[in-house]
């Protein structure tokens, strides 16, 4: 189906990216409604101007110009490589802007460049301060041990594929995953092999698993499990790989490679399901793969 053209205008105003138009001269042809509010420059102040001119005085984060020689619009249209990186543009009231943007040659039917186009979306703050958060969101939701997400990430994992099912239709399964006598690698072996063990556990179920599914790491030595787009089927054939995969690991310790085996509970998720009672179904499940014996798959 074509687009039709009075639409191109209203896809482009409701962007939160700033886009602009220039042709081969640089003068500027088009400024969207998020350009507008970005850099506090209407569309009349620039439009038909030469981008060299004042609204569009680039400087890179050493605080180089990047008018002239450097101009990276420039620069687009005579390599016609695309560009990204960071910039700050010259906003209206005087200060810096820091954007994110992108640049990249626009060519006619026959090849020969026309003009480029500048796309730029606001980042927060300078790098230093989005590196910082960075850091610390991985420290809140990243379990140290094992890498994977904890029980914090893992609930709102869990949230998110609840909510997208209900919206979209894509099902999805939960395996809570346990390992068995746990207690007895600490106990005979020290903590710090048990941690060996928790890390090789980690990794077997994270490698069983598909790309797009999810794991997590519930609590002590309790996984949970996120699978797209399964039925009870495919949730227990992958639960039973799973099981098996670990059954068949070992950690290698001087007295002997150390093994154990994992017990887990698997369920489709329900539409009418909260986070809370689809974790609880798994886990019944779970106790009751412990209560037959351990090594085992309950699957509802
Ligand atoms: P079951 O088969 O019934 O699950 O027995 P279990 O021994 O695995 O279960 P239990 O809940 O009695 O013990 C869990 C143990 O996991 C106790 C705790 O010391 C150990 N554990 C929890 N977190 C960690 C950790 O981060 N590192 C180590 N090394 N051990 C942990
Ligand atoms: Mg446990
Ligand atoms: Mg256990």
């Amino acid at each position: 189906m074509d687009i039709p053209d009075y639409c191109y205008q209203k896809a482009l105003d409701i962007l939160y990216e700033g886009v602009y138009v220039v042709d081969r001269q640089r003068k500027v042809l088009y400024w969207n409604k998020a350009a507008e509010e970005l850099t506090g420059f209407a569309a009349g102040d620039v439009v038909g101007k030469v981008c060299a001119g004042s609204a569009l005085e680039h400087v890179d984060e050493a605080g180089r110009s990047l008018c002239g020689e450097s101009c990276p619009l420039r620069t687009v249209m005579s390599d016609r490589q695309e560009r990204e990186g960071r910039l700050y543009l010259h906003h209206r009231d005087g200060h810096r802007v820091p954007v994110l943007a992108r640049a990249t040659p626009v060519k006619d039917a026959a090849g020969n460049v026309r003009g480029a186009i500048e796309v730029f979306s606001a980042v927060s703050g300078g790098s230093l301060a989005l590196d910082r958060l960075h850091e610390l969101r991985e420290m809140a939701l990243l379990d140290p041990l094992t890498g994977l997400g904890n029980r914090r990430y893992t609930e709102q994992k869990l949230g998110e594929r609840l909510e997208e099912m209900r919206r979209y239709g894509w099902p999805f399964g939960v395996l809570f995953v346990d390992i068995d006598r746990f207690k007895n690698v600490n106990d005979t072996h020290g903590h710090d092999v048990g941690d060996r063990v928790l890390k090789m556990v980690a990794t077997t179920l994270l490698r069983s698993l598909r790309p797009f599914d999810f794991l997590g790491r519930w609590g002590g030595e309790e996984f949970l499990a996120l699978l797209a787009n399964v039925d009870a089927e495919q949730l227990e054939s992958v639960a039973e790989r799973s099981r098996l995969l670990v059954a068949h690991s070992s950690v290698p310790h001087k007295g002997g490679d150390i093994r154990v085996t994992i017990s887990i509970g698997a369920t489709p998720a329900r539409a009418l399901d909260t986070p809370q009672g689809l974790v609880r179904r798994a886990d019944r499940l779970l106790y009751r793969s412990k209560s037959s014996g351990r090594n085992l798959v309950t699957v509802e």
